[in-house]
């Protein structure tokens, strides 16, 4: 069957602004969008540029909107849009660079705020750390991420205040400060008690609607919330004569 693929095309070199290119293209019947892609850049135009590596929605490298809904193309099978008229763009909330490769540098910088790493000074044990099963479900959902930044681009919130931390960062954060083997304290979760961090969140639960891995990012933002309130009731109480 012959579909037509809608890309959103964009050379800063050449255009003035973005700008749709159709593509008539006959899938294979199990292609999945990003296959489709391949072929068209392939057979077609050696120009279309995006993102992908793993093509097994672990790198998280090729999201894309499809048809109005943000996902992985790799993971979005082309039959089963139900249309045959396919549009495909970039992720919003980040500047493209080419077609449907965007600058994700703000992502990442939102990510590097939050220092995504186990805060431990102590010494490491012989056999390593260890986590019991009750304290790893806590943290699970959180560790699924891939980074792909459907999220942070579904986010009405980063769309408008390129101040927020995003889903991401913010549900990265509440997977540390749950692990055991992370020192780090009040202070330093301190740093999203604001506006720009977990405050800033509209509860829309975009993020939670698109993430492809299921880790439901809002759920983090919540979390921590309540983490931090309770932190903050501890310290008023504790400063009472
Ligand atoms: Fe992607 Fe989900 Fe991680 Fe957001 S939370 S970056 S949508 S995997």
């Amino acid at each position: 069957m012959k579909y037509i693929f809608k890309i959103l095309r964009y050379d800063p070199e050449k255009d003035e602004k973005p700008h749709f290119q159709e593509f008539i293209h006959e899938p294979c019947p199990a292609d999945t969008v990003m296959e489709a892609m391949k072929d068209i850049r392939d057979q077609q135009d050696p120009t279309l540029s995006f993102r992908y590596s793993c093509r097994e929605a672990i790198c998280g490298s090729c999201a894309v909107v499809i048809n109005g809904h943000t996902t992985l193309a790799c993971l979005q099978s082309v039959a089963a849009l139900g249309t045959t008229e396919i549009v495909i763009e970039p992720l919003p909330n980040l500047e493209i660079q080419k077609d449907l490769y965007v600058d994700m540098d703000p992502f990442w910088e939102a990510l590097e705020k939050i220092e995504p790493y186990i805060h431990n000074e102590g010494e490491v044990p012989e056999n390593g750390h260890e986590i019991d099963e009750a304290e790893m479900d806590k943290i699970y959902q959180f560790i699924s991420c891939i980074l792909c930044a459907c999220c942070y681009s579904a986010c009405p919130v980063a769309s408008r205040d390129g101040r927020y931390l995003g889903p991401a960062a913010l549900a990265k954060l509440y997977r540390l400060v749950q692990d055991p083997r992370d020192q780090r304290d009040y202070t330093s979760w301190r740093q999203v008690n604001a506006e720009d961090g977990v405050w800033g969140c509209d509860t829309v639960f975009k993020c939670n609607d698109v993430c492809p891995k299921e880790v439901r990012p809002a759920d983090g933002i919540l979390a921590l919330r309540r983490k931090i309130f309770v932190s903050e009731l501890k310290h008023i109480f504790k400063r009472k004569p």
